[in-house]
This record gives C-alpha cells, structure tokens and sequence, in this order.
C-alpha cells in the first residue's frame, strides 16, 4: 500500500500501523493527512522522569517505578467478564503489587527476576501499595533506570484508540516522514530570531526530550502560525491594492467644507479630525481603500462616516451605509437625511419592510445615479441593487455580517472604498488576526462631557428597591431600557419571558407609558416604538436585544439588563453604551445572580470599568478569541500551539517580519518552501488561491 513517493499529504492509513478502523478514528480528530497527524500536538504531557521508590510511592498519585518481579499470580477470574493479573514487585528496599484488570499476555513478559519500569496510579489497598493498570516497559539489566522514563505526550482521545496506540502512531509517523518536513522559514528571519529548526521541533512537541527544548520548539511552532497568517495577510493585503481596476481618487471638497462650516452641531474631537483624515488619504489614492475604524461606544464613529460619505459625493460618485439592523439603519436615516438634504444630495433609506414598488423606485434611482445616497439594511444586498457608481461602501457594526455579505457589499461597486465600523473596541491581538489585513484607525477619546455611568450587579431579590428607583427617575422624564435576553435556541421561550415582563412593568408604571420591541416586530411598529421612546410618550421600553448596536436615545439614563451571564462583555458594554450620552448620570444595572465564580469574575470586571478597551481584553481572556467581537466564524484564530494572549509579543514579530518580507518581495519569489507551505494551509481561508 506504500506509494512509491511519500508526501506530507498522504492520507493517514499510509502511516505504518493505521488501518481502515483507526482511519475512521483519526478521521474523527480532523486528522485526514500525514500532515495533519504531525501537527496534531498532545493536550498536555505526563512527565514520568522522576522515579519514587516503591516504599514511598503516595495513594492517589500518579507515579514511576522501577522494579524487579517477586512473583507473579497468573490471571484470575473474579466473576464474568472480569478478570485480574497481579504481579509482585521489590526494588531492593520496599515492596508492592501491579495489578491489570481484562489484560491478557502480562504473565509471559512479567517472568520472576525481570526488570521492568512501570507508571501508574497509585492505590492503598489493605495497608499495601499497589500500582493499577500501570503502562510499564520491560528493561534489559543495561538500561540506565533515568533513561526508561520521559516526558510522555497525552493526546485529546477519543474513544477506541488509546494513547498508547496513538503514541506508538506517533513514533512512526515521525520516523517515516519528519524529514520529508522541510524548513520554510526564511533562514535570515530563523538566525534573527534564533528560532529552532522545523522538523526537530515537531518531534519535541510529542516527545519532548527536556522543557527547555520543548519550550524552543513551541516558540518555533507559535511562530510558524503566527507567521503564516501574517504573512498571507500581507499577500492578500498587496494583492487587494495592486491588481484590480484602479479607482479613480476622490478628495474632500465643496460638500465636506459646507458641512464643516454651516451643518456641524458639534466641534470635532482631535481623534475625529485625525481619522477623517486618515480616511481622507485614503480615499486620494488610486488603489480601494480597505480600512476598520475603531471606537468605543459613543465615540462618534457615525460623524466620520458621514464625512467620509461627503468626500465620496465630492468626488462625483454614490455612497452607500450598511447597518445591522433595520432600527439602527432608520435612526442612521433619520439623523443623516436633513444633512443631506440640506446639502442638496437625494439620499433613501432601504429596508426590508418598505412596499415593492418603495423598493423598485430606489432600486432605479441608484442604478441611474439619480440617488446619491443609500442607508440600508441587508436589503441593500440583494441582487436588485446596483449602483450607477458605488464610491464608497460603510458597513456599520461590522461584525454583524459575514465575510460573504461584505464581499456581495463591495461588489455593488467598482472596487469602491470601503470602511469598516466596529461596535466596540477590539483586542489588539485580534485586529492583528482577524483584521490583519486591513489599515486600522482608532477613536481612543469620547465626545467632552460624557459622564461617568454607575454599573451595579444586583440581585433579583432588590427588585423591588430598583422598581422604586425607576419610578423616581421615570417621574423627572428619564427613559429606561429594560434588556430581556433573547437567544436564538430558545428564541419563543425567551420572547414570551420579555412579554411577560413587560405586561408587569406596564401594570406598575401604569401613568408612565411601557413599550415593548423585539425583533418579530414589522419595521413599522419598531419605528413606532422606537420615536415613541425618544420622545417621551414611552418612559419604559422593554427590549431583546435588537437595541444592543449603535442605537442613540440621549434622554436615556438607565440601563436594566436581566440574566447578564448570558451576554458577553462586549455586548453588555454595547447594551450599557445606549445611555449616559448626554450630560445626565447614567446607570447600569445587572439583574441576576452569578452562576459561577467565572461569571462572577466577569460581570465585576464589567462593573469595575467603562474602558471598552480594558473590557475587551478581558472578554478575550476569559472567554477566547472564538467568542470576542463576533469572530466566531472566522477560524482565522484557531491556532493549535499559539496563543493570542500568552504570545502577544511574538505575534507582533511575526507580522514585523512577515510584512517586511512581502513588501520586498510581493510574490514570495525568492521563497519557494514558504509559499508552498502558506498556500498548502491557508491559500484557501484567505482566498489566495481562486476557487471555482
Ligand atoms: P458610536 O461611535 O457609538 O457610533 P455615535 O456616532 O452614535 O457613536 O456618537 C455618539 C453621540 O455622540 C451622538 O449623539 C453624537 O451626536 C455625539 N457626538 C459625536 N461626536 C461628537 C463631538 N465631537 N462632540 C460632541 N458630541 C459628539
Ligand atoms: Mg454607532
């Protein structure tokens, strides 16, 4: 069955050892290839090094042994099905027992007088020591007693195929193909770095000969991911502003000066000023613009979009702005129309909820240029929607959307320019993966005056002081968010939970009206609920989580949230970003009882502080990378070795390195082994490669 070639993409039954039955079972582990099984590193070693004499060895422990056989018992039948071997053991100063329970052929290699090292764990029985079900190795009398034992790899399992089995798979794997494993990284970047060899490296992280060379061949392989992400960020990111047909510039120019001047309620912050400009360079180049704007709830990230839209109109092209949901695509609308009318630029809102022949009329109006401007939801994404000529695309809150939607968003133009919105701060290490390829700008400062926003954790049982609170805030014309979790899985139980809830608000705040939004509203009705709170006529509105992004009531002052361990950090610091935005205390009350010392942890950093940057480290820490700022689907961060927390500095080098590298030499020409390998792992994920 051996080919006559070996490769590092054989599939995994050409290993020595692996027949059809284990093939399934590596097939379960995600491990299809030879390449895959080298790279499929233990869950955590045992280091079985240090010997303990038999005499101390300690109930409960995990231990090595080297001794000789007294005597040996033979196998017994206890009752069906069960049967026992037992085998006596001296070592010169003590004495002890192994026992296996269901193992055959123990007696014939277990002969009086034999020397064997045994490791497993240790049982008290009746006063005596005895080892159960120890793995163990028999030893010539020449094997130096330290040389048995070593650090032993422990692989995630998976039933049927027992570690022994999987290390022994190991073995061979590596001694058929590791040295078909060839160095990849440029050898300039390996001295500069003083980074181990590859292959060698491998072969520690199963079987580590010592830490010290275990740790250096894990520097190794944490830097190989990091290195190859980076670097196929680079190639993609050079690609992005080389090939395609350029864009013709745009620059800031009457609309941007109007508005500035005449239409401006505000003074910029410094932070503005210097991401609009950001953008503004941007926008003057020939090569699309591809770039994510940062900041924290409330920064003032839509005044810069709306910048960036002016300069897009300047330059005689159409500007379009996505927006999650159709709450925040309407208040966007609303807050944007009377600019641009004003401006004299025609602009529509596109929603799902408008009537066909609302949609068809936009749809032409866009198509023939007569339309400037598009706000929208999804549905600026269907396929009837095409733009005469699409300048600039903003997708809002971006990490709503997936990376189809905001490729099929791109594609309504001629390579166009396009800003990325975040809702909250992003770790930095994330914006290195996830984003890595796009430019980045940060709103680190708030708009002046914003006042500080007291966070409690309360427990249900103070409801009725917090009833008493509201009223007292609700009496002096503040409105309320009441936050009833809404997760999909159990999206109608949760529902009529926030229903219920808001009948008895209604029924206590009975003078001071109670609304209620959900996302089974029809665009109407939400709109309705919606100018209803911010004008007054509703005091109390209860809500899913629909309000979480961008939305903008500066008469809201406090923030209830039930059941807060259901959220993650990010999403209650968007929940609790909806107040305080004016000059009013704010409050953010968590409703619930920690489940666990975790959840505990979370929601008090959460309290701790209003620094969404310190806040999304934190999520990223407790809860993984998977989880913080919507990345979930991008696999981009499921790294086997490295770790975007513990190996911050080391990603930091890698992308040093990697986009030098690229920058001198934009097809990796001069390194074959590096490119075959990015593309072999990651030409498909990052779309290097075209895919029919
Ligand atoms: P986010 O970054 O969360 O999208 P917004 O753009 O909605 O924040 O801005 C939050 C609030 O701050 C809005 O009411 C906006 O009008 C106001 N704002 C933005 N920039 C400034 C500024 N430079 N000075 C005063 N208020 C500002
Ligand atoms: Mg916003």
């Amino acid at each position: 069955m051996t080919p006559p070639v070996r490769r590092l993409s054989d599939p995994v039954r050409y290993v020595k050892g692996v027949g059809p039955a284990r093939e399934v079972l590596l097939g379960r582990l995600g491990i299809a290839s030879v390449n895959d099984l080298l790279f499929f590193f233990p869950r955590r070693y045992e280091d079985r090094r240090e010997l303990t004499p038999l005499s101390s060895l300690e109930g409960g422990s995990m231990s090595s042994v080297v001794a000789r056989v007294v005597a040996i018992e033979g196998r017994r039948s206890l009752k069906k099905g069960l049967s026992i071997t037992t085998v006596l053991l001296s070592d010169g100063k003590g004495m002890g027992k192994a026992v296996w329970f269901n193992r055959q052929g123990i007696e014939s290699q277990f002969l009086p007088g034999v020397r064997a090292a045994l490791y497993g764990r240790v049982d008290i029985r009746n006063g005596r020591v005895q080892l159960t079900n120890p793995e163990f190795e028999i030893l010539t009398d020449e094997t130096e007693d330290e040389k048995a034992f070593s650090i032993v790899p422990v692989y995630p399992g998976t039933a049927g195929l027992p570690n022994r089995a999987f290390r022994r798979i190991m073995r061979t794997c590596l001694e058929e193909y590791l040295p078909l494993l060839s160095d990849f990284l440029p050898s300039g970047i390996r001295k500069r770095l003083a980074l181990a060899p590859l292959a060698p490296s491998v072969g520690e992280m199963h079987f580590p000969e010592s830490r010290e060379r275990w740790r250096a061949a894990r520097k190794r392989l944490a830097f190989d991911e990091f290195f190859l992400l980076q670097t196929g960020l680079a190639l993609r990111k050079a690609r992005a502003s080389g090939g395609e047909a350029p864009a013709p510039p745009l620059f800031p120019g009457a609309l941007v000066e109007a508005y500035r001047s005449a239409h401006l309620p505000f003074t910029l912050t410094e932070d503005q000023k210097r991401v609009a400009e950001e953008i503004f360079g941007d926008m003057a180049r020939s090569v699309p613009m591809n770039r994510l704007l940062q900041g924290d709830v409330g920064s003032g990230k839509t005044v810069v979009a709306l910048l960036a839209l002016l300069a897009a109109l300047d330059g005689g092209r159409q500007g379009a702005l996505l927006a999650p949901t159709e709450v925040l695509a309407s208040q966007h609308y609303q807050r944007l129309a009377p600019v641009f009318h004003a401006l004299g630029i025609p602009c529509a809102l596109l929603t799902g909820s408008l009537s066909q022949r609302e949609k068809r009329e936009i749809h032409e109006g866009l198509e023939s240029g007569a339309l400037r401007i598009a706000i929208g939801t999804h549905a600026l994404l269907s396929e009837n929607v095409a733009f005469a000529s699409l300048g600039l695309a903003i997708v809002d809150e971006q990490h709503r959307f997936g990376v189809l939607q905001k490729q099929t968003f791109r594609s309504k133009g001629e390579s166009p320019h396009v800003l990325v919105l975040t809702a909250t701060p992003i770790p930095r290490t994330l914006t290195l993966t996830v984003y890595g390829d796009l430019s980045v700008s940060v709103l680190r400062e708030s708009p002046p005056g914003r006042k500080k926003i007291t966070t409690r954790l309360i427990s249900p049982r103070k409801l009725p002081e917090l009833i008493t609170f509201l009223e007292g805030r609700m009496r002096g014309g503040e409105r309320v968010f009441w936050i009833c979790p809404l997760i999909e899985e159990s999206e109608t139980l949760d529902l009529a939970a926030a229903t219920v809830r808001a009948e008895e608000l209604k029924a206590r705040f009975s003078p001071l009206g109670t609304g209620l939004l959900h996302g089974r509203l029809s665009g109407e009705e939400k709109q309705q609920v919606m100018e209803d709170f911010q004008s007054g006529k509703i005091s109390l509105l209860v809500s899913t989580t629909v309000v979480e992004v961008g939305v903008d009531i500066p008469g809201a002052t406090v923030m209830v949230v039930e059941d807060p361990i259901r959220f993650g950090l990010s999403q209650l610091h968007q929940l609790r970003g909806r107040v305080g935005r004016n000059d009013l205390e704010g409050y953010c009350f968590l409703l619930g009882t920690p489940t666990s010392p975790e959840s505990r942890e979370r929601l008090e950093v959460f309290c701790s502080t209003e620094n969404g940057f310190t806040i999304a480290e934190a999520d990223l820490k407790l809860r993984g990378p998977g989880e913080v700022c919507g990345v979930r689907q991008s696999g981009i961060t499921d790294f086997r070795v490295a770790d975007l927390i513990k190996d911050r500095a080391l990603l930091e080098c890698a992308r040093k390195e990697a986009f030098s590298l690229v920058e001198g030499d934009p097809e990796l020409a001069g390194e074959p082994l590096l490119k075959e390998r990015l593309f072999f792992l990651l030409g498909r994920s990052l779309n290097l490669v075209e895919t029919a």
